[in-house]
């Protein structure tokens, strides 16, 4: 593209792989990373890049990527000014890859470098997402195995669009795919929300992941149900509409009981006990109330966060790319 040369070479020599790493206090894992990433690169025909993501590392992650990057021009750093999560570290990653097609891929090769191939493979017979799906999730506590499905069932019935189950953000993409997710600016970024967006023609492909090479997760339960609740949030507006339904309803019983009501005490007089049920109802509409007020609150939250419109990620240090791409910021 940037000559005037042809672009349309359908050579897969002439194509360029980039795969997206966040990194986050990974230093444990960063030698073997870049010892299997490497054999499986040197195997595939495509040109290579890797852009790697130091989210505000405490560790020596970031000297560690450095030094891979002097050895190898094909090795790229983004270094943010601090730790802004995964999802701003992909996101930089996205803005700056330039490949062909594009795979985020986590550093503690959870996600098999080795299915790279296959991949590549279903992506030049014709698919445009090529999905890796885990295919059992043994390596997870059962808690987290049993909310992660119910995590996938409410949100795809919840909204418009859907998101494979044990699909993560391992996948590959080509870079039609690529470039709408870059079009999309909000700063809630649910990844696997925003890669499924999109659509395009998708296929998947199995494997087993593994429990992490080194180091720990960097998420807990917390960490994981506030993802969740963005996640659904970001993507479905039924939560609200619930409210209303719910409301109505209420309404209707309410006027109903009114009536009820009102026929008695003009057949029977005034009744005065009657504390039960209303300290009933009043305790009842009162939660249904809070909850929803809640909820509102949620997406106001977020309305907030976006016409904040502050950056997703600061870049303190970019390294192996030309000099009009060091100073972006999104
Ligand atoms: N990560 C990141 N920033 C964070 C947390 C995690 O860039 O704030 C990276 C991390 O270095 C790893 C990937 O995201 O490459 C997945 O993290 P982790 O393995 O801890 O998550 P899990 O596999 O438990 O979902
Ligand atoms: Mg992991």
């Amino acid at each position: 593209m940037v000559h005037s040369t042809p672009e349309a070479s359908d050579d897969i020599k002439d194509k360029t792989l980039s795969l997206l790493v966040p990194m986050y206090n990974e230093s444990e894992v960063i030698p073997v990373f870049f010892q299997v990433i490497k054999k499986v690169l040197g195997e595939i025909e495509m040109q290579w890049e890797i852009i790697c993501v130091d989210d505000g590392s405490t560790d020596d992650t970031k000297a560690l990527i450095e030094a891979e990057a002097a050895q190898d021009s094909r090795i790229k750093l983004i270094s943010f000014s601090r730790n802004f999560g995964k999802e701003p570290a992909m996101t930089a990653a996205l803005d700056y890859a330039k490949g062909d097609a594009l795979i985020p891929i986590d550093a503690d090769l959870q996600d098999p470098p080795e299915i790279i191939a296959e991949m590549i493979e279903k992506w030049q017979n014709g698919a445009q997402v090529v999905c890796a799906k885990r295919a059992s999730r043994e390596s997870d506590t059962l808690i987290k195995r049993q909310t992660a499905h119910w995590f996938y069932s409410v949100f795809n019935q919840m909204s418009d669009i859907m998101i494979p189950e044990n699909v993560g953000d391992f996948r590959l993409m080509d870079k039609r795919v690529v470039d709408v997710i870059r079009t999309m600016p909000e700063k809630d970024r649910f990844m696997k929300g925003l890669f499924s967006w999109p659509g395009f023609e998708t296929t998947t492909i199995e494997f087993e992941r593994q429990s992490r090479e080194q180091g720990t997760s960097k998420f807990n339960y917390w960490k994981l149900w506030n993802f969740a609740i963005s996640g659904i949030t970001s993507f479905s507006t039924m939560p609200i509409r619930a409210g209303t339904y719910l409301g109505m309803l209420i309404a209707c019983l309410s006027f109903v009981y009114g009536i009820v009501v009102i026929t008695k005490t003009m057949i029977s007089g005034v009744d005065v006990p009657g504390y039960a049920s209303l300290i009933v109802i009043i305790l009842f509409l009162g939660g249904i109330q809070l909850f929803f007020m809640g909820l509102l609150g949620e997406y106001i939250g977020r309305i907030y966060k976006e016409v904040k419109n502050r950056p997703l990620y600061v870049v303190e240090s970019a390294v192996g790319f030309r000099q009009s791409q060091n100073d972006k910021t999104k």
